[in-house]
């Protein structure tokens, strides 16, 4: 029985190897399948810092998922698998259609992605992950808050400072005015906006302060 696997974890959590790492153990076994991805900075591939990367489609949001892999399947005589990168982005509707590569086309699902948004909501398209995912799983490596407690939450600073609300689908490194990173959190550190970095105003204000000595 094929199965759609839901693996979610924060930020750095070692997720942009993982796909590849599934994607590449798969197909070198002789398993046909299809490597997705959306939003990749460097395009229709998914990368990652150890700088492994793959061919993979890039999925934009009008996509009829379960439609491409009919498509390779009919090209390949089947498809024995697809994993799913920034799964997060994907669209509701296309979570359902991965469901139906399942359920109809025999096909395992491996779709990795991040369960919440800087605002510590659920992403719609992991939302309807956890719903319909026959195996949800929590990735193992742990990212750390810089107080050293496992971080839980991504947080959005715009030019160095915590914000709660904005636009949600920006990817960092993208132009314009503002200098838009994120960071990894704990919930406590998040909800509190104390980040590990000092925003540019307060440089001046830290060079000043007495420091302590003893
Ligand atoms: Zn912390």
């Amino acid at each position: 029985m094929a199965v759609l696997r839901f693996s979610f974890g924060t930020m750095g959590s070692g997720k942009s190897t993982l796909p590849l790492q599934i994607h590449h153990n798969l197909t070198s076994r002789g398993l046909r399948g299809l490597l997705c991805t959306q939003l990749d900075r460097d395009g229709a591939r998914v990368s990652s810092r150890l700088g492994v990367s793959a061919a993979a489609v890039d999925v934009g949001p009008k996509l009829d998922l379960f439609e491409l892999a009919r498509a390779y399947a009919d090209q390949h005589g089947g498809i024995d698998h697809m994993v799913c990168d920034e799964a997060q982005f994907y669209t509701p509707a296309q979570v359902e259609q991965l469901a139906r590569v399942v359920d109809e086309l025999d096909a395992d699902v491996h779709a990795l992605g991040l369960l919440t948004d800087f605002r510590g909501r659920l992403f719609p398209g992991s939302a309807r992950f956890l719903e319909l995912a026959d195996e949800r799983q929590e990735l193992q490596v742990e990212a750390r808050c810089w107080c050293g407690a496992r971080a839980t939450q991504n947080a959005r600073l715009v030019n160095g400072r915590q914000v709660y609300d904005g636009e949600l689908v920006v990817v960092g490194d993208t132009g314009g005015d503002a200098d838009v990173t994120y960071e990894l959190l704990c919930r406590r550190h998040w909800l509190r906006g104390e980040t590990g970095r000092v925003p540019d105003g307060d440089v001046a204000a830290l060079a000043e302060a007495p420091v302590a000595t003893d």
